[in-house]
């Protein structure tokens, strides 16, 4: 992508700082940081949509993001961290997909506002029936015994949520 700002950095075509970087992973300091240690994790090939990016590289970039909240909390000792997976901006010119880490501190200026809307209560319920039945889970909770369920809720642990998180939609 000629265009695009994070391959050329992946690519080394321009310079930047980096952090860390593989065959599939680059990250680097954020130019414009909007708070110190602000950082940017990519996959090196151009990914524009967090649907398109394959499971291993997502984990390495979440995996990543963890230590460096480690090493940051070290350095500048933030309050917090602001973690957002930046997916398919239209209005911005590159839209490589990146993770980015950004440190909080009280005070910092940072406004992150999502405004809460008021739904009721049945369209939440219809909404979660939607997404239920596009998962493929509800068909199969139908034909299990209310007991079975009861025991599957205590066996559930990450292998068997990963299981059913690559199940094909
Ligand atoms: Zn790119």
């Amino acid at each position: 992508m000629d265009e695009c700002s994070l391959c050329k950095i992946s690519e080394n075509i321009v310079p930047s700082f980096k952090i860390y970087e593989d065959e599939d992973i680059v990250c680097v300091l954020n130019i414009f940081p909007s708070n110190p240690g602000h950082i940017l994790i990519f996959p090196r090939r151009h990914v524009e949509r967090i649907e398109l990016l394959d499971d291993e590289t997502l984990v390495k970039m979440i995996i990543l993001a963890k230590r460096l909240t480690n090493v940051l909390q070290l350095i500048f000792k933030p309050v917090g961290y602001l973690l957002s997976i930046n997916t398919f901006r239209e209005y911005e010119k590159s839209k490589h997909i990146y993770l980015e880490v950004v440190p909080r501190f009280e005070e910092d200026g940072i406004k992150v506002i999502l405004p809460r809307r008021k739904v009721e209560l049945n369209e939440l319920e219809a909404l979660r029936n939607k997404i239920l039945e596009y998962l493929s889970f509800k068909e199969e909770k139908k034909e299990e015994t209310k007991q079975q369920e009861e025991k599957e809720k205590a066996d559930i642990d990450i292998n068997s949520m990963l299981k059913w998180l690559r199940k094909e939609i």
